[in-house]
């Protein structure tokens, strides 16, 4: 059974969701200019990207090519770019930060404590991102309440960093329930990952992602050798380097 089937079910509010997302989109395209999408081509990603491009909205895409993912993620990227009305860039680590960091800490540094796993992160995402939102207004997410503790209160705009960064976060999905998402997949036949068909409900780079089984938590398939209150790879993540989010 694939993704669509186990999860496509709208909620009772979807149709008022659906339009409060809308709402929130054209409002950054309009008030935020300029304005980008961070896109990880999840089934959120996926689908803030083809309600941008449905709108004809003014919002590019971005997406931390890490040099880490999937092939079958790698892919996506190519379709998406091939597809998409609005453009979407790729942001590549520093080749020179990579090399010299796989030369200190081998291969898997991120299973050998949490501090290297974050310093991974650093080189391969958070760099990255600070030089894709360099000059942004404000930024899009696919952060979804339900997702995780850590993500329970995320505002659908986040202006709590705009006086220092001079940018807000969109989170337009913030109240949509996985079910919605796929619901939003399965109406509108969007492409998705085919790993969300292996129960990877949340994908990033491969060795740091996992499926998961059954009743096992949202994202118990990231990082998963870690504690729950570790888990995020610094792009989400207040009060530390890249407060800018
Ligand atoms: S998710 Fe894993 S592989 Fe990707 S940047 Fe972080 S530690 Fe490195």
């Amino acid at each position: 059974m694939g993704a669509i089937e186990l999860h496509a079910r709208a909620s009772r509010t979807f149709d008022a969701k659906l339009a409060e997302t809308q709402a929130l989109l054209r409002q950054a395209a309009a008030q935020y200019s300029p304005v980008t999408q961070a896109s990880s081509l999840g089934a959120e990603d996926v689908v803030i990207t083809h309600l941008i491009n449905s709108l004809e909205l003014d919002i590019p895409v971005f997406v931390l090519e890490t040099g880490m993912l999937h092939p079958q993620t790698l892919a996506l990227l190519e379709r998406t770019q091939a597809t998409s009305r609005v453009p979407v860039k790729v942001y590549r680590p520093v080749t020179e930060s990579v090399i010299q960091f796989v030369a200190r800490e081998g291969n898997e540094p991120m299973y050998k404590s949490i501090a290297l796993r974050k310093a991974c992160c650093h080189i391969r995402k958070v760099e990255p991102l600070e030089r894709a939102l360099a000059g942004q207004r404000a930024w899009i997410t696919g952060l979804r309440r339900e997702q995780s503790n850590a993500r329970a209160d995320v505002p659908l705009i986040d202006t709590s960093d705009e006086a220092t960064t001079g940018r807000a976060k969109f989170n337009p999905l913030a109240n949509w329930t996985w079910g919605d998402v796929w619901h939003y997949i399965r109406l509108n036949a969007v492409d998705y990952n085919p790993l969300h068909d292996e129960f990877f409900p949340s994908i990033g780079c491969a060795p740091c992602t996992r499926a998961i089984s059954l009743g096992e938590d949202f994202r118990a398939g990231r990082w998963w050798w870690e504690d729950e209150a570790a888990k995020e790879c610094g792009l989400h993540v207040k009060n530390d380097e890249v407060s800018t989010q």
